[in-house]
């Protein structure tokens, strides 16, 4: 397959309610290296799907599965209802779209656009152009088609590869850290801008990236991977306020975490005492666990400052204070040595200033224990 083409499917999928992709204890080892273990879940119908985790976490392996470059160890994997474990990746209802893009330099916009139905031959030379002129007004490059690849901006250049990507409608489109080659501003706009796209095509989406931010902005649901397991497939907001185990706390957004053994009565930390802990947390007493707390909700109070029952918990000791513009970060000691962050919108307490001992609070029902 050449990169973002790809060749008719042997036979339209049938028409049915199974997700476009469904994993079932889908797993792949390289020798030793266990790359991916024991993943199922299901990708709907025209979601904006990502799978996000770090650097080696196994999100490659897992795309490639769904792709046909890689065969799975164990389970299944099923495309619209059909099962593709043996289905090479041309048979597949599908696309893909790499970060390098892979445009061809020395053709035009509208060719490298075309280039895929002119090698289908799928289509009527006459309504390739009008193919075409939709596929360039879909990325908002119309008038753009005479233009060389040279003289096109980084951010063009994604749209003509997300043109020529979708082109062929296919059921699928997988993106491979689509936004990695292009600067900060950009990428936020693009990240808006795919989402824009993928909502008017109604095609699936499945992007994978270790930017915790572009999966946030960009997905309806996300996979979030780590050593080869999938740990948690959740909303945006979902994996930000409940996360599931400690290393979704720790990789989506900033959190802290203070460990204990919970009681009837709250979670003991060594060093600390006991802190409360939200409602309905279903664990064990004598459960080692972790009370995680968003900076944000870490509420702040000077010595001087009339007692707060919202930071009423841990005293501590100012040590930094950070000013990023649309908020203010403050970072603690606690009396155990155990480093706390809060954080507030704009500039936050004036009052406050380094080396001050300082009271540290936070609603209980905004924090989430997690036992791993
Ligand atoms: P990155 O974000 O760095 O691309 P990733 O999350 O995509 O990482 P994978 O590329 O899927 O991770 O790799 C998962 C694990 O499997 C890693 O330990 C990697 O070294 C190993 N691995 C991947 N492909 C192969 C291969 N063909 N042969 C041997 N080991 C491999």
């Amino acid at each position: 397959m050449t990169p973002g083409t790809k060749t008719a499917p042997a036979a339209a999928p049938p028409e049915t309610d199974a997700p476009a992709v469904r994993l079932t204890g889908v797993g792949k080892a390289f020798g030793t290296t266990r790359a991916v273990a024991d993943v199922t879940l299901d990708i709907r119908r025209n979601e904006f799907f990502s799978i996000l985790g770090p650097s080696g976490c196994g999100k490659t392996t897992l795309m490639r599965m769904i792709t046909g470059f890689e065969t799975p160890g164990e389970g299944t994997v099923e495309l619209g209802g059909v099962p593709a474990n043996t289905v090479p990746p041309h048979k597949r209802d599908l696309n893909m779209l790499f970060q390098s893009y892979a445009l061809f330099p020395h053709l035009s916009v509208a060719d490298n656009v075309a280039f895929e139905l002119k090698v289908r031959r799928s289509r009527p030379k006459a309504e390739i152009g009008d193919a075409v002129r939709e596929a360039l007004a879909l990325v908002r490059l119309t008038g753009y088609g005479d233009r060389s690849i040279a003289q096109l901006s980084g951010g063009q250049r994604q749209r003509v590869a997300i043109a020529r990507a979708l082109i062929g409608r296919p059921s699928l489109l997988l993106l491979d850290e689509p936004l990695g080659a292009l600067d900060q501003k950009l990428r936020a706009e693009m990240q808006l801008e795919l989402k824009k796209i993928q909502r008017e095509v109604g095609v699936t989406f499945v992007t994978v990236t270790h930017d915790q931010e572009e999966a946030l902005t960009m997905s309806d649901r996300i996979a979030v991977m780590d050593g080869g397991r999938v740990l948690q497939v959740d909303t945006p907001e979902a994996i930000y306020e409940r996360p599931a185990t400690r290393f979704v706390a720790d990789f989506i957004g900033t959190s802290n975490f203070l460990t204990g053994t919970l009681d009837a009565t709250g979670l003991a930390v060594p060093g600390l005492g006991r802190l409360p802990v939200p409602d309905g947390h279903g664990l064990a007493p004598g459960t080692e666990a972790h009370l995680a707390v968003r900076p944000e909700n870490v509420h702040l109070a000077g010595a001087d400052d009339a007692p707060s029952p919202r930071a009423d918990l841990l005293d501590g000791t100012l040590q930094q204070i950070v000013y990023l513009g649309s908020a203010t970060r403050y970072h603690l000691t606690l009396a155990d040595g155990t480093d706390l962050i809060a954080e507030s919108r704009g500039r936050g307490h004036g009052g406050l200033s380094v080396g001050a001992g300082v009271r540290a609070g936070w609603d209980p029902a905004r924090s989430r224990l997690l036992a791993e």
